[in-house]
């Protein structure tokens, strides 16, 4: 049976996709079967992962709205080792046409079963908003990992991510669960990155990952090279970092 998580905070740029390509990578290099689904109109996860967006036949937005199967749709980054249910900027208006459809924010979820015997992980890259898109992957989702910068503001927006997350729980998704807080872009030499570290262990405990995300400018290049970071320099301090944190996802599962 397949382990699904969200990749969700709804600030942008905190390293979502940046974590939700190397985690799929790092997983895989550990012999998981991995599917990477791109909920972001950006659809940087998918360039990331060595497929180009702008030259796909469909993508999850034909998926979501019912005109394409999950096969149909599905792609394969060869160096990444995982398929990707790639995304463009069509997906920016499945929104408004999902409006209309029933059990609209289950659409995901209904699509993801009939590959449940498929994979080990399947990882959902959510855009920057609480929009019906995350509310997707919410609700198809085991467990929310959420990446967190340590700086003074990152505090202040995730009362509301968890609010969120506990009424997905109650209404829509009761398998849902925060599997996990993950650092990322660390700085160890700033004060305040310590600082606000252990913060986060005091209110969270063992919900925030042992496994730390450096700041490493490795991670940032990759995705030109339409490369996870661990393929890219698998050597680099943040991609050991992201393999690390893949020991962990697979070590935390076991007890799910
Ligand atoms: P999000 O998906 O939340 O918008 P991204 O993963 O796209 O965030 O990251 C935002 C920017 O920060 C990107 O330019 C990315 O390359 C860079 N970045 C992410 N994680 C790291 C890291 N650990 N070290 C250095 N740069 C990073
Ligand atoms: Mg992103």
């Amino acid at each position: 049976m397949a382990r699904i998580f969200a990749v969700a905070n709804q600030k942008g740029g905190v390293g979502k996709t940046t974590t939700t390509v190397n985690l799929a990578a790092a997983l895989a290099a550990h012999d998981q079967r991995v599917l990477l689904v791109d909920l972001d109109p950006q659809g940087n996860a998918t360039m990331g992962s060595g497929v180009d967006k702008r030259s796909l036949g469909s993508s999850v937005y034909h998926l979501l709205v019912g005109l394409k199967t999950l096969p149909e749709v599905r792609a394969r980054s060869e160096n990444g080792g995982y398929d990707v249910l790639p995304a463009n900027r069509d997906l920016a208006g499945a929104e408004v046409e999902m409006v209309d459809l029933d059990n609209r924010e289950n659409r995901l979820r209904d699509a993801l079963r009939t590959v449940d015997a498929d994979y080990d992980f399947v990882l959902v890259d959510c855009p920057p908003s609480l929009s019906m898109l995350t509310l997707n992957g919410l609700c198809s989702a085991h467990g929310v990992i959420i990446p967190m910068q340590c700086e003074y503001y990152a505090l202040e927006g995730l009362s509301d991510l968890v609010n969120t997350i506990k009424q997905v729980h109650a209404k829509l998704n009761r398998d849902l669960k925060i599997i996990g807080l993950l650092r990322v872009m660390f700085d160890p030499r700033s004060t305040l990155s310590q600082q606000v570290s252990a913060q986060l262990e005091s209110h969270f405990g063992d919900k925030v990952f042992k496994a730390v995300i450096p700041r490493n400018v490795r991670l940032a290049e990759a995705p030109s090279h339409g490369l996870p970071g661990v393929v890219f320099d698998k050597a680099a301090k943040g991609s050991q970092a992201y393999l690390a944190f893949a020991a962990e996802m697979i070590e935390r599962i076991q007890s799910l």
